[in-house]
């Protein structure tokens, strides 16, 4: 049940398409790598690190070649829950008390400096990805908006933050036509778009800077050398100074024992039938993005033509649920009562990277020739690309905020192999259970 033979990436082979499929077009078609060539830079994975990596770099000069096992998007980055939120994944008391308050202070910025560098991403290059403001953060318990008040008193006190708007019982109630939620936060500088039209946006951009993208051409085997580092693509090689590996949850074991510091997860996402624009309206007044207090997050938000795109459940198998509808849609019937009878025209699945203190992981290997970034935990919409610039950076030789993050500890999921995901399981089920004892 644990283990399959399939590579990560392989899972989406011959899958129904995503509601951000359906969505965007792409005109797009990048050929399979059929001979073997020399590059400055190549990148392994054609999410958003390694096209904001390829970016930066061919903003700089470099020649960049990017290998993608699948399709640019098909991982995470093109279909996760459009929530591009500020901060790390964890907050800043966890990272105060974590890292002491001067290195928090960093990653408060970072977070903020991430968002932004996206604004910046989609005016700069005209990218057309339905983003719209503001994430509203709900409590599932009537004790959450304690917690929620010291959040708001801490981040104005210290942080001076005041993008940040509270809402009581009344008031949340009235933002979501819900009876499960109890009081919420709303940031106003997070923001919810369409990955699929982002990602394509900076595939776009990279193109226009002479990037080279190869689909269908998943990496096998990286060797180092003296000077360089050969890549194998099917019988293909790379020769390249450089080797970026932005492979997050689908790496499996490309960079051998990298992987054992994170889990990969299955997230699952649904798409209703448009409900039209007044009846949206109703369920989430003013179209936001919301995602509530729980271990095992709901998140949700309304499309560009009015669909519930709510997603949630997750699994630690290897392998993707089968009726990922059936199982998301559970979830969103709990939120939802009302919506029971609502067609369900899009349910899928994608691999996210999890790490013990969720925060990304960066490094380094081959002795400062290949670098990788991944294990944004969920957070990683404008981490990603923050990810991919850092690395981008740190090649160029600016190296502060990425050897930041590539100093933090991280803790090994213990198990290895065989049994990190039965492991894995078990803490799982201990906050699934926490979950719903905290609703009793
Ligand atoms: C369902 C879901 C919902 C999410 N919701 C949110 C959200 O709302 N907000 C948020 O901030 N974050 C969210 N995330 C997380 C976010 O999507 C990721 O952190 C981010 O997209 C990671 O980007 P990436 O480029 O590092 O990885 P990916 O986009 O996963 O790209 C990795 C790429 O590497 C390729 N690859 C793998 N192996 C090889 C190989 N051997 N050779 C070549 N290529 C290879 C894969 O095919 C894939 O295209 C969500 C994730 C999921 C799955």
């Amino acid at each position: 049940m644990f283990h399959t033979k399939k590579r990560t990436f392989e899972q989406h082979h011959n899958e129904n398409i995503t509601y951000y499929q359906f969505s965007t077009i792409n005109t797009v078609n990048h050929k399979q790598l059929n001979e073997s060539i020399d590059t400055d830079i190549c990148i392994v994975g054609g999410g958003l690190t390694g096209l904001s990596a390829a970016l930066h770099l061919s903003n700089k000069g470099y020649s960049v070649t990017i290998l993608e096992a699948n399709k640019i998007g098909s991982g995470a980055s093109g279909r996760n829950g459009g929530q591009l939120g500020i901060g790390m994944r964890k907050d800043q008391f966890y990272l105060e008390k974590k890292f002491g308050t001067e290195k928090a202070k960093i990653f408060w910025s970072v977070g903020l400096d991430a968002v932004r560098n996206v604004l910046k991403l989609i005016k700069k290059y005209e990218i057309d990805c339905a983003i719209k403001p503001g994430v509203l953060h709900v409590g599932n318990t009537n004790k959450d908006y304690k917690y929620f008040l010291d959040e708001i008193n801490h981040l104005q006190k210290n942080y001076n933050y005041e993008e940040i708007k509270y809402f009581d019982e009344k008031a949340i109630k009235d933002e979501i036509l819900s009876d499960r939620y109890y009081s919420g936060i709303l940031l106003k500088d997070s923001f919810h778009l369409n990955p699929l039209k982002l990602t394509y946006g900076l595939m776009n951009a990279c193109l226009k800077n002479g990037v080279k993208i190869y689909e269908n051409s998943p990496v096998n085997q990286i060797i180092e050398k003296s000077n360089n580092i050969e890549v194998k693509s099917n019988l293909n090689l790379i020769n390249t100074k450089k080797l970026v590996v932005s492979c997050n949850g689908y790496l499996d074991n490309l960079l051998g024992s990298v992987r054992n510091y994170f889990m990969p997860i299955n997230n699952y996402i649904i798409a209703t039938e448009p409900l039209g624009e007044k009846y949206a309206r109703k369920l989430i007044k003013r179209d936001v993005a919301v995602s509530d207090s729980r271990f095992m997050i709901d998140y949700f938000r309304f499309s560009e033509d009015s669909r519930l795109l709510f997603g949630g459940p997750e699994t630690i198998t290897s392998n993707f649920v089968k009726d990922a509808k059936k199982f998301v849609s559970k979830r969103m019937i709990k939120v939802f009562p009302d919506l029971k009878d609502v067609k369900i025209d899009f349910a899928w699945g994608g691999t996210l990277a999890i790490s013990v203190n969720r925060m990304p992981q960066f490094g380094t290997l081959m002795k400062e020739k290949l670098y990788y970034a991944h294990g944004y935990s969920g957070h990683g919409l404008a981490m990603s690309i923050m990810g991919g610039k850092l690395v981008a950076d740190k090649i160029i030789g600016k190296n502060d905020l990425f050897d930041l993050f590539a100093n933090i500890f991280h803790l090994k999921i213990p198990g290895g192999d065989i049994l990190r995901r039965p492991i894995y399981s078990s803490s799982i089920i201990y906050y699934r259970l926490l979950d719903y004892i905290s609703r009793l």
